[in-house]
């Protein structure tokens, strides 16, 4: 069950999505042009938008670039309802980064299930290393577990997908509103300075001397890397 936004000029089709995908149990938006459909994406926080690309005033596609170029929006997926007419214009949205399309006229059947593909893959975990170590750190990603020199370390949720998220990033420094926006994702209650209190605890509980980290170090002015290669 998703929250999903649908932006479709044509009420009739818009109708019919929101008809059948609430039958499936989802919880649906509605706009009607490109930049209300913006607008309500950044307070709908939709896991998944359905876009036409042939709206009146601003188009789909670049409603596309917008959402792709917006750290609030970019990890939703997007399926593009396209006309057979603008074929261009769907390949050129599966480049700036649609996870699919359906083609218009399209049965409601194919977008359902094209909606649980693309929701299936969206939850599925991203591939990288299921274990990843460094210097006696080894972060479990598969049994979400991380031990020191052998021996468990306790992490709350969201210290392990710190941990996790800087770790797999091994020599690349993130400011805190973009480890808000990988970390946290559609939470709009957390403050930057939460990810300072989370790394605060994390180092109290994997640095040897939380003054002087080896792992997590900070990039004064800016946010935090993990600063050694595994
Ligand atoms: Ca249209």
């Amino acid at each position: 069950m998703a929250r999903i936004l649908v932006i479709e000029d044509e009420q009739d089709i818009s109708g019919l999505i929101r008809y059948n995908l609430e039958k499936e149990g989802h919880h649906l938006a509605v706009s009607h042009n490109g930049e209300e459909g913006l607008a309500q994406a950044r307070t709908f926080k939709p896991e998944l938008v359905v876009l036409d690309l042939m709206l009146p005033g601003m188009q789909g596609l670049d409603v596309l670039r917008r959402m792709k170029a917006d750290d609030r929006l970019k990890h939703a997926p997007v399926i593009i309802l396209s006309a057979k007419a603008s074929e261009t214009d769907r390949i050129i949205g599966l480049e700036i980064g649609a996870d699919d399309y359906v083609m218009k006229p399209f049965s409601v059947k194919e977008l359902a299930s094209r909606v649980k593909a693309v929701l299936r893959r969206a939850a599925a975990p991203e591939t990288g290393p299921k274990i990843f170590t460094c210097k006696g750190l080894v972060v479990d990603f598969d049994s979400v577990s991380v031990k020191l020199n052998g021996k468990p370390v306790h992490l709350s949720p969201y210290e392990f997908k710190i941990l996790g998220f800087l770790a797999l990033h091994p020599g690349r420094a993130w400011s805190r509103e973009e480890l808000l926006s990988n970390v946290w994702k559609d939470d709009a209650f957390v403050q930057p300075r939460t990810v300072d209190v989370h790394i605060r605890r994390l180092r109290a509980l994997i640095e040897k001397d939380a003054k002087k980290p080896f792992y997590i170090q900070t990039v004064r002015g800016f946010g935090y890397i993990f600063g050694v290669e595994p």
